[in-house]
């Protein structure tokens, strides 16, 4: 009875997905479509290429994100340096950070932090993380990450941002599928990392202010070197 359960649990969430899916994919669809009969008629302009595109890589990002999260994925987990991996995911965003007048401080205490991990599905938990910290800080700001061990055998990444904050009853919602307040966000990214972190034996955790910040922190199991 409980196998039969979580197979049609299963389903009904893939159901979902693929609904939701099907729908964030037809409204771009249906701008573009509208602006290519329109400039049958008209000459192209520069705003109607700008709109094309952006409506053209919302596609993509919602279809490539689908993807990530689709794919079957036997994971390898490999001994990792989880202090290396953070201060080279912090390398990738400095530019954007820079251009937003966002600056991030890596604090972490003088030990080694072994994990075992996918690397590039942890980078994308912290990618994901660390994108939504800096879209919620419009004036820029400090984002707080911070390294510790919990006990001798968990470690604790944490990102405080100085942003909008979430409303206290909306937490539970985060890593819904397609949960979104954003106009031009997916509600992917929180689900992508949920599902990794889960698949690294970890945790996800969130506490947060309405216009103070949020703090995310993910627990993680270290290695005994
Ligand atoms: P997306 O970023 O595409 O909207 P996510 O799954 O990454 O999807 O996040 C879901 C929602 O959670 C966001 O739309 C936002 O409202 C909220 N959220 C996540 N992280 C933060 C944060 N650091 N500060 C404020 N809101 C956040
Ligand atoms: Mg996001």
């Amino acid at each position: 009875a409980e196998e039969f359960l979580l197979q049609s649990e299963k389903l009904s969430i893939v159901g979902e997905l693929a609904a939701g899916v099907a729908h964030e994919i037809r409204n771009p669809l249906t701008t573009i479509k509208g602006f290519v009969q329109l400039y049958k008629k008209e000459n192209s302009s520069i705003e109607f290429n700008d709109l094309l595109l952006s409506e053209l890589e919302r596609i993509e990002t919602i279809t490539s994100e689908m993807l990530s999260l689709g794919k079957p994925q036997a994971i390898q987990l490999k001994r990792t340096d989880l202090r290396e991996l953070l201060e080279n995911t912090l390398d990738l965003l400095q530019p954007q950070a820079y251009m937003n007048d966002i600056q991030f401080k890596l604090e972490f205490e003088e030990s080694p932090y072994f994990i075992t991990s996918e690397k590039n599905q942890l980078k994308q938990v912290f990618l994901n993380i660390l994108k939504n910290a800096m879209e919620a800080m419009n004036e820029g700001g400090i984002i707080q990450i911070n390294l510790r061990k919990e006990s001798e055998h968990e470690c604790i990444i944490s990102f405080q941002d100085q942003g909008v904050g979430i409303p206290e009853e909306l937490l539970p919602r985060l890593g819904e599928p397609f949960y979104s307040l954003k106009e031009k966000g997916t509600g992917l990214g929180l689900m992508i990392c949920h599902k990794i972190i889960k698949q690294h034996q970890g945790d996800i955790h969130y506490k947060s202010e309405v216009n103070k910040g949020t703090l995310v922190e993910i627990k993680l199991p270290l290695l005994s070197n």
